[in-house]
């Protein structure tokens, strides 16, 4: 943005200067923006299907823009992957998420505490990933098997060598991996055999018409019983009505989030929530 003067911020953006020029300028204020500390975590509640209880969080970054309101991780992770600028974000969202996982556990008696993160492709293209993860755990005290590290299909697919080389790495650390948005990405299933995967997050598309339209439900309970034959749990995403919540319990399904349990709130709401525990 640029100052007006006096501290003030021009609100008028013209359409013509999208594209390059803001891509440019959005860089370069998020990276500020990363070093000045003015990002935030949000974090939406995984509830177990079984006991109905706030089993943990996945943190989703924000960015509260002084000028243009809050901006979607869906706008600026993008910028951030292609500028590399995902490395020292990654780290500092590792970092703030198991810090709270900590301080919340221990304002819960001790009440374990399983955080989500999400890992971007280009964070595993680096071979330091379990070095700064391992160093991210001392640092804050967060036992390994509390941390879930979410990645995409395209991490299995893309220079597997080096990337289940890096995911064996991970799994020694003993935390566990999920894979997100299950279901959208590469149609292969052999990836499933080769790769230390513990967690399927179905993801949120198909939910969304559970119940109402067969092939979705059928490709549903297609995921949740893949999972269960190998071994693996299975997260539903995106779970907005309870009629979603009903069938994916039906279908044996052990973990949700979804706007029905929580959207993503702020870390002091978040901790409200796990110390209430319960929900529905
Ligand atoms: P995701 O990992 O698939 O996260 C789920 C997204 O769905 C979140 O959007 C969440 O707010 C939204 N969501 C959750 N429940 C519902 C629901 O019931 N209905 C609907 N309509 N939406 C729901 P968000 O927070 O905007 O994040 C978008 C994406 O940005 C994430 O998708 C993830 O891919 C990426 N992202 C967010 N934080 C990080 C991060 O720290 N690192 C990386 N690498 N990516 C991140
Ligand atoms: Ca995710
Ligand atoms: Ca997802
Ligand atoms: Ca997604």
């Amino acid at each position: 943005a640029k100052a007006v003067g006096g501290g003030v911020f021009a609100p008028y953006r013209p359409r013509m200067r999208d594209g390059l020029v803001e891509r440019l300028e959005l860089e370069s204020e998020l990276r500020a923006a990363l070093e000045n500390g003015e990002l935030r975590l949000h974090y939406q509640p995984t509830v177990d299907l079984e006991t109905s209880r706030v089993i943990g969080f996945e943190a989703l970054v924000r960015w509260p823009h002084p000028t243009r309101g809050m901006i979607s991780p869906l706008d600026f992770i993008p910028i951030a992957e292609a500028t590399g600028l995902i490395v020292p974000l990654g780290r500092w969202v590792l970092r703030e998420a198991c810090c709270q996982a900590v301080e919340w556990s221990a304002a819960a008696g001790g009440r374990p505490l399983k955080m989500s993160v999400n890992v971007s492709v280009r964070q595993f293209d680096r071979a330091d990933l379990a070095e700064t993860v391992a160093g991210v755990l001392a640092e804050t005290g967060m036992p390994a098997d509390r941390l879930c590290l979410e990645m995409t299909e395209s991490v299995l697919m893309t220079d597997t060598e080096a990337n289940l080389e890096q995911l064996v790495r991970l799994k020694g650390l003993g935390l566990t991996l999920a894979i997100d948005d299950f279901g959208t990405g590469y149609s292969s299933l052999a990836y499933l055999r080769r790769f230390p995967v513990d967690t399927l997050k179905i993801d949120r598309s198909f939910v969304e018409r559970l119940g109402v339209i067969a092939d979705d439900t059928a490709l549903t309970d297609t995921i949740v019983r893949l999972g269960r034959s190998l071994g693996m749990a299975t997260v539903a995403e995106g779970i907005e009505e309870f009629g979603q919540l009903a069938v994916l319990r039906e279908m044996g399904c052990g973990f949700a989030q979804g706007y029905y349990f929580s959207r993503p709130v702020p870390a002091d709401e978040a901790g409200r929530l796990f110390l209430e525990g319960a929900h529905t």
